[in-house]
Order: C-alpha cells, then structure tokens, then sequence
C-alpha cells in the first residue's frame, strides 16, 4: 500500500524540473495521504515566521502566505522536531488561532535542514478531518524530507550564484577574470564599457593587450611578485583602450585558490581614474601657475627660490650669488581704462611671454600680482652681471607691444634685490625687491632701483610714521588755520583757505611733510574729512555772527578719489553743519601723481550740481595739471607760488603767469595768485587782470578765534 503510494509519488516527481518540483511533491504527497493541505515554507533566522513556498489543497497549488510561529505546532517543528497530531490538535495550541479558521484536528510536521545541520524549512500535512494512520503519514514525510532538502540546497545555491552573476553583470567596476595561464575567460560589461574590447576580442588574449608600454618591466615584475606572494596587488596602471587612446585605472588584483589551494584563477576589479587623475593635476597646476600668463604664480616662486638657494649657503664667501627682480608695469590701470580689461589682459600676456623669452632655464618668470611680475635670476657671476641682466629687459620693452593692432609700448620699474647680500629669506628678500620697486616708481617709473640699506631706514622710517598718523587720527591731533584769500575787484577777504596743522608731541609737523605720507598710507581721506568738518564748524560760528558771505577753500587730495566710496560723504558733513553748499569750494591738490580714475569726474560734477566750486591747486606743478583742467569741471585756478616769487626774479615769469590768466579767463575759470608776498607782486597780478590773492603779503595762516577780527579790522592797501 505505502509502497503503491511511494511509486505515484517519485513517478509524478520524476519529469519535473527543479521550478516546479517543490509544488509537484506537494501536490503528490497530499493526494497520497488524503491532506487537506501539504506545504513547504521556509523559516526566518529569528524563527518567528514561515513563509510558504509552495502549497497543495486537496491535490493542487494554490498561493503562498505567511504566518507567525508563535503559539502554533510548526514552532516545534522549526526548532528540529517532528510533531505529529493524529486529532484534536486545537486543544493543545488554543492560541493558533490559524488552526482554527482553517478547522483543523490532525497535523504532522517535519523539520527540513541545511547541509549544516540548522533547520531552515519545514514539511507540514494538516488534516480537517483525524488521521487514520499517523505513522505512515510521518514515514512518508521523512522518506521524501531527505530529497526536499536537497533541492532546497540547489534552489538556495542557483539564487546566490544568480544574486552574484547580477552584481558582476552590473557592477560599475569592470572585472576581468584569466585562468591561471593568464588567459582571459570573463570580462563583464563595464569592462567592455571602459575599455571598448567585448569578450570575442579577447578571446586566447592575456591582460597584455591592454599594455600603453607606459610602466617599465620592474613595475611588472614588482606586482606579479607581489600576487604571487602575497595573493593580491593593487594599485594605479596607465592602460590603453581598443581605440588607442590611454586611461589610468585604479587596478586590484587577487590570485584564487581552489580547494586544494592551487592556483586556479586570477580576478581583476578596476576603475577607471583618468577624471580625477586629471582633476588633481589641474589643481596642481592652479595651485603653482598663475591661470592668465601661464607663468609661475608666487606661491611656487616663493617654493622656487627656497630650492634655488640651498646651493649658495655653502659659499659664505660670495654674498650676491642670484637676485630677485620685482617688476611693476608703469600705469598699467590706463589700458584696462582707455581700451578694455581684455586689452589689460593681452598686456600682461604678452609681458609675461616677454619676460620669459629672456630668462635662462635656471631662473624663473612669476606673476605676483595683478600687473606684477618677478624674475628670480641664478648663477651671477658678479654684482655688474644683474645690471646686463636688466639692461636686456630693458632692451626687450624698447619694442612696443602690437594688441588688436595697436601699437602700445609699455615701461617697468624693476627693484631689485640680492640673495644673500640683502636678504637670506625668501619672504624678506621678496619685501626687499618690492621696496626697490617701490623707489624705481617713486623716482618717475621706467627705472630700476637696487635695494640698499637707505632704502630699508626710509621704509622703517615710514612705518614708524604711519603708527605716529594713525594715533594723531585716533587723538585728534589736527587743528586748522585759516588764510584769507583777497578779492581784487571787490577789495575785500571773500574766502579763506583751510589749513590742516599737526602737532605731534609739542613739535608742528608740515602738512608738506604729512599729507604726501597719509597719501600713501591711505590716510588721506580720514584727514580731510576731520578738516572739513572742523572747516564747517568754524563757519557756523561765523556765519551766527553775521558773515554770512564767507567761502572756505577747504583741500582734498586727488588720491582720495580713488579711495572713495561713499560719494555723497562731502555733501553730507555740509549738510550736517546746515550750511549752504555754495560756501564751500573745494581745492584739489596732488603731491603724488593719483591713480587714473572716472569716478573722480562723476563725484566733482555732483558737488558741482549741489553749489560747491571746484578749484585746481598749485596750477603749473605736479603731474598733470592741464590734464585735469580738460578733464574736470573746475570753476577757479590757483597759480602755484613758485611762478609767482619767480615773477619779478625771472625774466619771462611774468609772461608765463600773464598766459596762464588768458588761458582761464578764455575758459571762464577764475584765478587766485598763492603765495604773494609783495606789494610789487600785488601790483603785476593787479594789471595782469587777477581776480583773487593769497598770501603773506595779507595775512599768514590765522587761528580760527582770530577770522572775525580780521574780517572786522581789514583794509585793503
Ligand atoms: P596749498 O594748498 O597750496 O596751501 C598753500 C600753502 O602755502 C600753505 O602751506 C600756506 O601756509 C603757504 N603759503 C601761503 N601764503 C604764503 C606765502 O606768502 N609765502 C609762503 N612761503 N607760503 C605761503 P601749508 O599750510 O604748509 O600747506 C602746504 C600744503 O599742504 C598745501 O598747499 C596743501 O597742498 C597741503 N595741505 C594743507 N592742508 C591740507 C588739507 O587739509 N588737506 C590736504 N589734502 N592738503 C592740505
Ligand atoms: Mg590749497
Ligand atoms: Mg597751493
């Protein structure tokens, strides 16, 4: 009977595949023993549920499910015995409730286990109805539980092999693998993505194929060894790919050992790294050259010289072995202004490509900033071989520059300095070329200038001063005086100068001497918003005691205009003061010739247009000053006082002060004499048709408590 029932089973079980062989031997194993349902189901590894993997209700499949073991007879089962129920199973788990909506009385259940031993799936029959003969219910469980195991196993092996072929197939890394001949047998689809080489190319192929020749034979022999010995090898590799082209791989390789640890295979897993490689050596390159000129940016000059001079610190006998040139391109902001920033930018490229065309290979052309440059020169000979070396450069800037067809010469001021004469650091070295620079600029450009120990008291001096500036700023150290300023026609003081007074520590320091240095330190504008508003203050007061004519000349620097950033800041301070706009005039000087700027025009035009006057200093001295009478909007014209002392010195004075009030009556602008000292003076202006005169002639400088009397007791003549 059970052996009839043996027979039907294996005979339906035989010509199914392993996809359906879990659902036939239900199906088989319920019709042989009349259950209500056969199923398998797998347990999980906490053991708190199973799920079905295949189920027979009355001799066919129906769907899988899951439940909880707790409280039921399988719980038993996964925890590897068998349990049998021939009825009234209900009774002895009261809490599966699962028993009961199924109507359930029999039961038997086998546990199903891994090769390890672990129970992993269970075998359960459930009856509605008692079992007749348990016993053989329970045989033929176990008899058929050996060969569900087995196909377990293999459906538990094929899906792992499955999930792993999955990850090979789509894994972004390419994957090589060769026998152990170095043959190439697989290469999964991102290797042919990397490479372009599909599995028929590399077919009887060794890894060879993919050499660029770019790694050396001892590269070879140090990785093969390394695999060999120690099993694995990573590392990057410079590759070539089927269309020629080479890429750099980040390249691991292991030596696989079967089970008895012969070598059998070797894997390869690589990315490719070209990017980042080209990435990293972009920064390396921005980090060391600057973008624009293509010449060394500071930070690898600074790196160059720090190498370059270790080999001199072995002659303590020779004290000038190489020399650091600092260059600054004389006005360089004109050709940004007058063309473009990419004219601007042409410029420094082609200075660059200049500089670089003279140097040898030993030293080194570097963009230090905006339009400056160094050169770090090697190997001098003696002190005399610097000056050829600066004689060439000057040579190579005789020729003009032709951008966009234009024809532009551009000049250098070069200072110089000596390693290890003048400095033994590269950071001091550096400030003390730039220093010279500094001096080639201050002696009128297109120079060159040696850093010498005058240089180096003047720049400590200057310092020095600049700490003094900025505490008399802090202290209030500024007061002002006064000077009138006589109208010829009307006879009488219509206006006076305001002058700013410093007295530092008991001694008065001349704004000759301070202003050109708070110029130079950016101070300037600090200073001549103290002195305005004090200007406005003293005005105030004489305007309450009735002069309510009065114009004070008060001084702003044209430096000052390049420093500015907040326009409206004059008008302001008036306005505070509660002033008329048109009482003030302001006087625009210039003792060190002031960057090229166009907002300088906007800001006069707005003091302008609110009823300040404009007026030019010290007219026929410093830099431009005809420049500036075409370029600004200027209402009155100061002639300098040397022109005036010269005027009864000098044959021909008179005539250059005659022309220069023709020139300002022919533009409408009204002139003011300085300095006038004599009556003889006085008299030659008079006739010259002068409108205003300033000077000792009338009064010095007054302080401020002295203007009302003054005013009160003047008489002209
Ligand atoms: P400046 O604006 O041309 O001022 C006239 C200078 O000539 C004043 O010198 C004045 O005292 C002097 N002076 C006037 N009449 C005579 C004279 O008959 N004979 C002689 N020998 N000198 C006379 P000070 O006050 O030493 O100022 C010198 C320069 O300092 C000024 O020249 C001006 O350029 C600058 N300065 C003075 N105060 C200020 C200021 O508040 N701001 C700015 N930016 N510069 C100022
Ligand atoms: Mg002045
Ligand atoms: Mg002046």
């Amino acid at each position: 009977m059970i052996a009839d029932r043996i027979t039907n089973i294996v005979k339906s079980i035989s010509d199914t595949n392993s996809d359906n062989f879990f659902d036939e031997i239900c199906v088989s194993l319920s019709r042989a023993i009349s259950a209500d349902f056969v199923f398998i189901a797998t347990i999980d590894d906490e053991k708190k549920y199973a799920t079905s993997i295949a189920v027979a209700n009355r001799g066919c499949t129906v769907d899988n499910f899951t439940y909880a073991l707790e409280s039921s007879p399988c719980a038993e089962v996964s925890n590897e015995s068998i349990c049998t129920h021939s009825c009234n199973i209900q009774e002895c788990y009261p809490d599966d409730q699962l028993l009961v909506d199924m109507n359930i009385n029999g039961y038997v259940g086998v546990p199903l286990k891994t090769n390890k031993g672990h129970v992993d799936a269970i075998l359960v029959a459930l009856f509605e109805k008692d079992i007749g003969n348990s016993q053989e219910v329970e045989t033929l469980f176990l008899l058929f539980s050996g060969l569900i195991e087995k196909e377990l196993h293999k459906s538990s092996f094929v899906k792992k092999i499955q999930f792993t072929n999955t990850i090979i197939e789509n894994a972004h890394e390419a994957i090589m693998v060769c026998d152990k001949d170095k043959n190439i047998t697989y290469i999964n689809p991102s290797f042919t993505r990397m490479t372009g080489y599909s599995q028929d190319d590399l077919k009887n192929q060794t890894p060879n194929v993919l050499s660029s020749g770019r790694q050396n034979r001892d590269f070879y022999k140090a990785m093969w060894s390394d695999i060999n010995d120690k099993g694995h090898w990573q590392g990057e590799i410079w590759n070539r790919r089927k269309d020629g082209k080479e890429y750099l791989e980040w390249l691991s390789i292991t030596a696989i050992v079967d089970e008895h640890n012969e070598l059998s295979h070797y894997t390869a897993f690589f990315t490719d790294i070209t990017e980042q490689y080209r990435a990293k050596e972009k920064i390396k390159y921005q980090d060391s050259f600057d973008e624009l000129t293509k010449v060394a940016n500071k930070k690898s000059l600074f790196t160059f010289i720090e190498r370059s001079v270790i080999q001199y610190l072995d002659y303590p006998e020779c004290t000038t072995p190489a020399a650091l040139l600092v260059i600054d391109v004389d006005l360089f902001q004109k050709f940004n202004s007058l063309y473009s920033h990419a004219f601007g930018d042409e410029v420094l490229i082609q200075v660059a490509a200049r500089l670089q065309s003279i140097i040898r290979a030993s030293d080194i052309v570097a963009r230090t900033s905006g339009d400056n440059f160094a050169l770090f020169v090697n190997h001098l000979i003696n002190q005399d071989s610097i000056s050829h070396f600066v004689d060439k450069v000057t040579k190579a800037f005789n020729k003009p520059f032709i951008i966009d067809g234009i024809n532009i010469k551009v000049t250098l001021s070069i200072g110089i300095a000596y390693f290890k004469r003048d400095a033994q650091d590269v950071h001091r070295l550096f400030e003390k070329a730039e220093q010279a620079m500094f001096s080639a600029k201050e002696n009128g450009r297109n120079t060159y200038e040696f850093f010498s120990q005058r240089l180096s008291d003047k720049a400590n001096t200057e310092e020095a001063f600049k700490v003094s500036l900025e505490s008399a700023i802090e202290n209030d150290e500024f007061t002002t005086v006064y000077q009138p300023i006589v109208s010829l026609k009307h006879q009488s003081v219509t206006k006076f100068e305001v002058l700013v007074r410093w007295n530092h520590q008991g001694t008065w320091i001349s704004p000759v001497q301070f202003i050109p240095m708070a110029e130079k330190f950016g101070l300037i504008s600090t200073i001549g918003d103290i002195v305005l508003n004090k200007a406005c203050q003293e005005l105030k007061k004489l305007e309450q005691m009735g002069f309510t004519d009065i114009v004070f000349n008060v001084n702003r620097s044209i430096y000052e205009f390049s420093t500015i950033n907040n326009d409206a800041s004059w008008l302001d301070t008036i306005n505070n003061y509660d002033l008329d706009p048109k009482r003030i005039c302001f006087e625009l000087t210039e003792s060190v010739l002031a960057p090229e700027n166009n907002s300088c025009i906007t800001l006069l035009n707005e003091l302008q247009n609110a009823g300040c006057k404009i007026a030019l200093d010290d007219f026929g001295t410093g830099y431009s000053s005809l420049n500036y009478l075409r370029r600004f909007p200027i209402n009155t014209l100061k002639i300098d006082r040397s022109f005036i002392s010269d005027m009864t010195k000098v044959k021909g004075d008179v005539v250059l002060v005659s022309a220069i009030i023709s020139m300002a009556k022919a533009l409408g602008v009204t002139v003011v004499a300085e300095g006038v000292e004599l009556k003889q003076e006085v008299d030659i202006l008079t006739t010259l048709g002068c409108d205003y005169i300033q000077g000792y002639y009338f009064s010095k400088p007054l302080a401020p408590q002295l203007i009302s009397q003054f005013l009160t007791e003047f008489q002209y003549g």
